[in-house]
């Protein structure tokens, strides 16, 4: 396949470097999807992506996954062209299935203050699935100080701004195959 593998980026005069490689997403993938599949075996599991910034994560993620499960998507407000969070969320779609009884797996692109992971546990939870897990391909675990319990995630990563890989900035940037970060 053709990707789009820069070393360097340059968005709105900013400049970002390559800090993941399509390799080591990948191969975390497949660990994450390994794990997935043993953890909900005869569970058929439904993963609900939030869009926009997960939908290249969870498309890859999913065909490491050996058992039968489902999708469905939610999408929040973003950071719009900002670099910081506004510190408020709210929803822009929501879930078609019924979750009601369900093993449901949230699945986002990175997980930074926690603020929209502890709203979107707390609104899924009132529809009662089963269980209700949370993956993240990334995690600034230093930026994190709204209660989230992460089940699964890809990688621990400082807290910098990132793109690629699904991730933008101001809506550029998600189709590049590796993970860049902010050159500081
Ligand atoms: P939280 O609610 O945990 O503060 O923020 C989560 C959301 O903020 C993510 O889904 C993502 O849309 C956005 N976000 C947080 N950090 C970054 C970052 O470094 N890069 C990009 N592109 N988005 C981020």
């Amino acid at each position: 396949m053709n990707q789009y593998l820069p070393d360097k980026v340059n968005i709105n005069g900013e400049q970002f470097r390559v800090y993941l490689t399509e390799e080591e997403i990948q191969q975390r993938n497949k660990q994450l999807g390994q794990q997935i599949s043993q953890d909900f075996k005869d569970k058929q599991p439904i993963f609900i992506g939030v869009l926009n910034g997960a939908f290249i994560f969870l498309a890859d993620l999913m065909r490491y996954v050996t058992i039968p499960c489902e999708v469905d998507f939610l999408k929040l407000s973003s950071y719009g062209d900002e670099k910081v969070s506004s510190g408020q969320v709210h929803d822009l779609k929501n879930i078609d299935a019924d979750i009601k009884g369900r093993h449901v797996i949230l699945v986002e692109d990175i997980v930074d203050t926690g603020l929209s992971m502890n709203y979107l546990h707390k609104k899924l939870s009132q529809f009662a699935p089963d269980s209700l897990s949370i993956a993240t391909m990334l995690h600034k675990h230093e930026a994190t100080h709204h209660d989230v319990k992460i089940k699964y995630t890809g990688f621990k990563i400082p807290n910098l701004f990132v793109l690629g890989y699904g991730l933008d900035y101001a809506q550029e940037g998600r189709n590049l195959a590796q993970i860049y970060i902010l050159e500081e």
